[in-house]
This record gives structure tokens, sequence and C-alpha cells, in this order.
């Protein structure tokens, strides 16, 4: 069964969903023999007899009781997919009981969420942040879940912030692109509303980097909790546990290893793990890997092994392929993606780094770094992570 609606809004503008999904279904081998609608009253919709059943029919069934099925631990809970930068996009296939507990866990341990309260995440279900922490984790924690549809800026950039003081947020997941949006708009609808219900900001997916990490942690006097993962991991591998053990952040780092992540620095020439602080390697995890991260790429195990665990020489270990570098206190900091290069002359520029160079002037408030192919000092070439 698919679950669709007549449309979706995305800045003010109806998205009809029901004419993509028909001729999704049309394409695909597999068909859903019934597809529940949820008419929001958006765009007409032309329903398939015998196929499409109206949500509004749902008045019927309000107090039907469904047993629930179990299944084993590891059976198969859903599968994500997450690009190469070339070839076909890897199903990342996830347990249901590892998962489970890895979400419950990290709820407890570094979201600092207790039921009865309210989360809210401003990303979408269809990412691994929208599963992890939109629906699974506070759910599974015992709190109230808010899906917040649409751009932080409308009807105006106190939209957010608005609903923490509504609904009394105490705990809010972001991502620094958002914040950088937010960064451009007035400063004051950041101390309009009543915000004391909010413990911490966790932000994730992208390097957060330090000017913007200054800038919203001053705006609104609150924690802010950067923190490392992916969508094969599922759970933050890098962040600060302060269910555990407070520790302080550090600006440009998402923090320490999390319990039950073995995280080593890799030469990527050698195979061996760098000796010093500070020294650069790539982001590597020694097996087994904890609850909640992927079980295998979706009907592909050879595709698995051989992407994330045969990459790194003579040392069967997983990659990240992210570059970082771990300081004395065991603070790691995250350089980038490993096929995110620049080649310059036969110099190698990690765009990340350019990126944080230029954004650290305060005039700037977003930068991207992009290469382009020049006779002289190296053509560019599409990046061959498989
Ligand atoms: P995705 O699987 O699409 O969620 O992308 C995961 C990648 O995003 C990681 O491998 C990193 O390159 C990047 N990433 C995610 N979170 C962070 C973070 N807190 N700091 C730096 N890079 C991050």
């Amino acid at each position: 069964m698919i679950v669709s609606a007549d449309a979706g809004m995305r800045s003010g503008k109806v998205v009809a969903y029901k004419p993509l999904l028909d001729e999704a279904i049309k394409l695909a081998a597999h068909k859903p023999s019934k597809v529940l609608l949820v008419d929001r009253g958006l765009s007409p919709m032309e329903k398939t007899a015998g196929r499409d059943v109206d949500y509004a029919l749902r008045e019927k069934h309000l107090n039907t009781v469904v047993p629930c099925v179990w299944v084993d631990s590891t059976h198969p809970s859903y599968t994500l997919y997450t690009s190469g930068t070339t070839g076909k996009p890897k199903g990342v296939q996830r347990d249901t009981g590892g998962y489970a507990v890895a979400l419950a866990a990290s709820m407890k341990h570094i979201f600092c969420g207790n039921a009865g309260e309210t989360y809210f995440s401003t990303s979408d279900i269809g990412w691994v942040v929208g599963h992890s922490y939109i629906i699974y984790g506070p759910l599974i924690a015992g709190m109230a879940t808010i899906m917040y549809e649409g751009l932080p800026t409308r009807p105006d950039a106190g939209i957010w912030w608005s609903l923490v003081e509504k609904y009394k947020v105490t705990v809010m997941f972001s991502a620094p692109t958002a914040v950088r949006v937010l960064k451009k708009q007035d400063p004051a609808f950041l101390t309009k509303y009543d915000l004391s219900s909010l413990r911490a900001l966790f932000l994730a997916g992208e390097p957060l980097d330090e000017p913007t990490a200054k800038w919203i942690a001053d705006s609104l006097g609150k924690p802010i909790i950067d923190n490392y993962w992916q969508t094969e991991t599922g759970w933050p591998i890098l962040t600060i546990a302060n269910g555990v053990e407070k520790k302080p952040s550090k600006f440009g780092s998402p923090g320490v290893a999390m319990y039950g992540y073995d995280v080593r620095l890799i030469d990527e020439t050698t195979g061996e793990q760098v000796k010093e602080p500070n020294q650069k390697g790539v982001v590597a995890i020694a097996g087994p890997l904890p609850p909640g991260c992927m079980q295998t790429v979706w009907r592909d195990d050879a595709r698995f092994v051989k992407t994330y665990w045969q990459s790194i020489p003579g040392q069967q270990l997983y990659s990240t392929f992210d570059w970082g570098i771990k300081d004395e206190d065991g603070y790691f900091f995250i350089l980038g993606r490993t096929d995110d290069v620049i080649n310059v002359a036969g110099h190698r520029l990690g765009t990340r780094e350019i990126e944080e160079s230029i954004s650290s002037h305060p005039a700037v408030a977003e930068v991207a770094v992009v290469g382009v192919a020049d006779q002289l000092k190296g053509p560019w070439r599409w990046p061959s992570r498989c």
C-alpha cells in the first residue's frame, strides 16, 4: 500500500502529488494493490477505481485494534537510498531491534529528551534525520513530535520559534544550512517568542562552521550541539553525550566518538592509524558497527562489503569517506568528503577548508566552493567514489 495526498506545499506553492504518483505506479514493475489518499483540498484528484482509497474512510475504523506483528530483531525495518557520486544509489537497509535500541539510547544519552515533552526536528521524514528523529526516536521515547511542512522563512522567519513557544518544545534538531538562511533575516525574530522551554538545539547533516555556530548560540542563548553521522549509521557517530557525561562543545567540532563506535583516523596511503593529534586521516570505524547502523546494501551484500569495508588498504574497516582530525582531547573535526577535493596544479585542496576560511569573514553568509576546469592548472574530473 502507498499512503499519499493530493498535494503538498512548498514555499506557498502547491505541488500536486497525485499525478506524479500515478506516473510512478505506471512505471513500477511491482504495483501496490491499494493507494490510501488524504485529500487536503489543495489540488483536484482523479481516483483509480478499485485501487485508490479515501482517507476519510478511517472514521469507520477508528476503534479497530490492530495487533502487533512480532518480527525478529534483524528483520529489515526500512531501506533509505543514499547517493554515491557515481553509479546507482545504494539502498541502506536497517534492522528493527538494533535500530530501536540505538534510538532509545540516543534519545536519553545524547538528546536528553523525556517522555511527555515535545521534540521538534525541522527535517523531512524522507531523510534519515526524519526517520530517526521525527518519527521513531521521539515516539519510542514517549515524546510528542512536530512535523512542520514548509520553509523556515514563511510566513516569516519567526515561524519555528513560534512553534517552540506554542508547543513548549524542549529539544530541537535542524541543519546548519537552515541556520544560515535565518542568519540573513531580521534577528528580531529570535527574541520575539518565549523560548524558555528549549534546552538545546542540535545541528547535523553538514559541517557546522564556527561563524554560524557562534551566531545561533549567541542569538538563542542555548547550547548548540553539533552531531556527525550518515544515512548509513542512523544515529550520531560523533557528538557530545550530555546524558552520559557533561562535556563542553568546541566550535567547529561535532564532538567525540559515541559509545559503540570505535572511530579511527587512517592514513589513506598506508592504511595505518595516524599517530599524532591533529593529523589528517580518513574517518573509519572498526567493526562491528553498533546497533542501528546499516545491515547491508539492499539486495547487494557484495556492494556493501566492497564499498564500505574494502576501501582502506590492508584493513577491514568501515569507511565514512570523510576526512577528519582528532585533537589532544579526543574531539574530532570533519574536513569534508574524501572525494570533495579540487586538484589545482597537483595540490589537493579540500572544499570544506576553503569554504571555512571564506565564511569566517563577518560579511559572508554562505559559501559554496566548486572546481572549474583549467587548461593550465588541471582539468576537473568527477570524483570516483562508488
Ligand atoms: P547523509 O548520509 O546524506 O546524511 O550525509 C552524510 C555526510 O554528511 C557525512 O558523511 C558528512 O560528510 C556530512 N555530515 C553530516 N553531519 C555532519 C557534521 N555534523 N559535520 C560535518 N559533516 C557532516
